[in-house]
């Protein structure tokens, strides 16, 4: 009897996979398609005996007809063997060892072929998988990829793709499906959790139902995910150009609660939901664009109306106002911070965007002049405006700044208004040591 289910469930079994090879009459990829940088790579690693492909996203991007934005490469070589081949290359990475292999103004990422999770990886008590940098083959390093849609391998040399899990026909349906039990690879690397949505979001497609399903249950597995790589994950969500649609998705799934702790909580104050979306429809537009989109200020809107809340708290409480606000930015940031990772750098462009808020609010006397030769002016000007935009501020101060700009030195001088008479007394009262009239807050 049990010999007999044992027969059946092993006959079950899926076939190893034969993998496709697609022509490129199928599939219309030409080797020109790929950047000069990569295409030289891969043909040196191939030169010397090795398999290589360009892989992941930049084929995914390709197919589905959008410009790939980098291009990486997967071979058997080792990370040694390539650092061999390639003079201007270096070893990167602990856990995934990988090789940037620099061509011109390009760098590559090169990576070796990696076995799946199943062979003696150490997870943690959740499942999560601790390491796995075994090497494996081309089949091997296939299965353990994320999306069907992300294990095409194309070999400039002869232009076909290589296609283990049916993920050309899938791009065509637009579905996108996880390779193997999706419950599993949730769990072994929840932060695929993410990259499902933003995949979808990115590309149009909707989620096939088994990956999707679990995504609501499975979503509190995210905050095991070390703070660091969760940040990565949502910069690249952030800044995909698609973070409307992402962020929707996300609210939709319920995993928007993991990951900024408070974005829930900020989503839900009128105010502070408009200001969000606003934000992140300009990102949207600016990366969409080609233009510079900075982390530090898509940050300082996503975080703001929690530093304003805290700020308020704390003039409440009695705090004069700039000392206020900049211990209300300590402890915004060191919640968020917590979680996500913000770097050092990040959290210094976010509080320099958060200071010049009251710096353009105030506008008495001489202070316009000093504000606008501040560096992080622009990036506070956006800002402003964004806030006018969600009804936070009144319009005219915006257009005051915006007319100010356009000016000349000479209109720029006719557009200041005197100081206030009892401010200069009391500024006169105070004795050395105290603020500037530059740092003096403005409500
Ligand atoms: P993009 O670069 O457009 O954000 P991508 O698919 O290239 O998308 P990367 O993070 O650059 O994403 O990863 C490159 C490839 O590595 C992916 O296409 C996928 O095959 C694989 N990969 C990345 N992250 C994971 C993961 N968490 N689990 C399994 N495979 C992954
Ligand atoms: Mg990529």
């Amino acid at each position: 009897m049990i010999r007999k289910l044992l027969r059946r469930v092993f006959s079950k079994a899926p076939p190893a996979h034969e993998p496709a090879l697609i022509p490129v009459e199928k599939h219309h990829i030409r080797r020109e398609s790929i950047s000069p940088g990569a295409r030289q790579t891969v043909a040196r690693l191939q030169e010397h005996g090795h398999a290589a492909f360009v892989v992941g996203g930049a084929v995914r991007d390709l197919l589905a007809g959008i410009v790939p934005k980098d291009f990486d490469i997967a071979t058997d070589a080792t990370p040694e063997q390539v650092r061999g081949i390639f003079r201007r290359s270096r070893i990167i990475g602990r856990r995934f060892r990988i090789v940037h292999v620099m061509s011109g103004s390009e760098t590559m990422e090169v990576s070796t072929f990696r076995a799946g999770n199943d062979v003696d990886s150490e997870t943690d008590q959740h499942g999560r998988v601790l390491r796995d940098n075994v090497f494996g083959n081309v089949e091997e390093d296939a299965a353990r990829r994320d999306f069907t849609i992300n294990a095409l391998y194309y070999n400039p040399a002869d232009e076909t793709i290589t296609d283990y899990h049916h993920g050309v026909a899938d791009l065509r349906q637009k579905t996108l499906r996880m390779i193997g039990d999706p419950r599993k690879r949730y769990r072994e690397d929840p932060v695929r959790l993410l990259r499902a949505v933003r995949m979808a979001a990115k590309l149009g497609l909707a989620i096939d139902p088994a990956a999707r399903t679990p995504i609501r249950e499975m979503a509190d597995l995210l905050e095991n995910v070390p703070a660091a790589r969760l940040f990565d994950e949502m910069l690249k969500l952030l800044l995909s150009g698609h973070a409307v649609e992402c962020l929707r998705q996300l609210r939709e799934e319920g995993l928007h609660h993991g990951l900024l702790p408070l974005l829930d909580v900020i989503m839900e104050q009128p105010l502070g939901e408009r200001f969000v979306w606003l934000s992140l429809a300009s990102t949207d537009a600016r990366v969409n664009a080609g233009k510079r989109t900075s982390p530090g200020f898509l940050f300082a809107t996503l975080l703001w109306h929690e530093a304003l809340a805290a700020w308020e708290a704390r003039k409440q409480n009695g705090e004069p106002s700039i000392p206020a606000l900049h211990g209300a930015m300590d402890e915004v940031l060191d919640i968020q911070g917590g979680k996500l990772a913000i770097t050092r750098r990040i959290a210094a462009d976010i509080k320099d965007i958060w200071i010049l808020q009251p710096r353009l609010e105030n506008r008495a006397g001489r202070r316009p002049l000093r504000v606008i030769e501040q560096p992080r002016f622009r990036a506070g000007y956006d800002f402003l405006l964004l806030r006018a935009e969600s009804g936070e501020l009144d319009h005219e101060l915006a257009d005051w700044w915006r007319d100010f700009i356009e000016a000349d030195t000479e209109a720029r001088l006719a557009m200041l208004t005197p100081e206030k008479k009892p401010a200069r007394r009391k500024r006169r009262r105070r004795k050395g040591g105290g603020e500037g009239p530059d740092s003096e807050g403005g409500e």
